[in-house]
């Protein structure tokens, strides 16, 4: 199976950001990854136009409910029908400004796969935590409520701890091993990890065994150095 290679936008992007991805990845092109794109919900149409049929196209967050009078909540229906085959939940964006919590994504998870979406449920330890060696029973306690969905393999996951997140600072490779052969032991999936990854690092991080795939912030920006990335290639 691929790994996978995921660009997580965030709240940045434009028509053009999508027009230049665009014009560095050739339509033909054979891709060594699964490639997916998550820019913000008001990119989603247009970037599953744009953007060559070998990318997928996900979004950052969905709601929890189904329709109705929810406003500005985007539905997994309305993510379906823009073109999303993937959505990020439980980013720790979302836990600490949205306050979202378990039961929210326990929700939204169900939201998602109910449109045919697959959901990407992101986890990771505080600084502190690492620093008291508490990963592994700290992702296991985060990980309890999606036990239903990971015996079904219903869901993949996305290791990030939040001191990496935009900070430049990674884990050692045999740490991420470590965290990420934990997760597969324990889950049976191959977790993605996301977290300061760049141009530079992404090949010795992604030449792991126990990492499924990257999830990418910043430098997905950066449309050069992002289809770089997706096509395996180096500066
Ligand atoms: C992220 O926000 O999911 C992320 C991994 O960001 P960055 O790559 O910028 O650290």
């Amino acid at each position: 199976m691929k790994k996978v290679i995921i660009g997580n936008w965030k709240m940045n992007g434009s028509h053009a950001l999508v027009d230049a991805l665009a014009a560095q990845i050739t339509p033909a092109a054979e891709l060594p990854y699964t490639g997916l794109v998550c820019p913000p919900f008001t990119l989603l149409a247009y970037a599953r136009k744009t953007l060559p049929a070998s990318l997928f196209v996900g979004a950052q967050d969905i709601a929890a409910c189904e329709k109705g009078a929810f406003t500005g909540d985007v539905s997994g229906a309305l993510l379906a029908d823009s073109g999303a085959t993937h959505v990020l939940i439980g980013h720790s964006e979302r836990r600490l400004y949205h306050q979202e919590n378990e039961t929210t994504f326990s929700e939204k998870i169900q939201a998602a796969l109910a449109q045919g979406l697959l959901p990407i449920l992101c986890v990771g330890e505080s600084h502190e935590c690492f620093d008291k060696k508490e990963t592994k029973s700290f992702l296991r306690a985060q990980l309890h409520f999606a036990l239903p969905f990971l015996k079904e393999k219903a869901i993949t996951l996305a290791y990030e701890p939040l001191w990496a997140i935009g900070t430049g600072q990674t884990p050692t490779l045999p740490m991420i091993q470590d965290v990420h052969s934990f997760l597969e032991g324990e889950f049976g999936v191959a977790p993605f990890y996301g977290g300061s990854v760049t141009i530079q690092n992404y090949q010795d991080i992604l030449a792991l065994g126990a990492v499924g795939g990257l999830l990418i912030g910043g430098e997905s920006l950066f449309p050069e150095k992002f289809a770089l990335i997706l096509q395996g290639k180096a500066l």
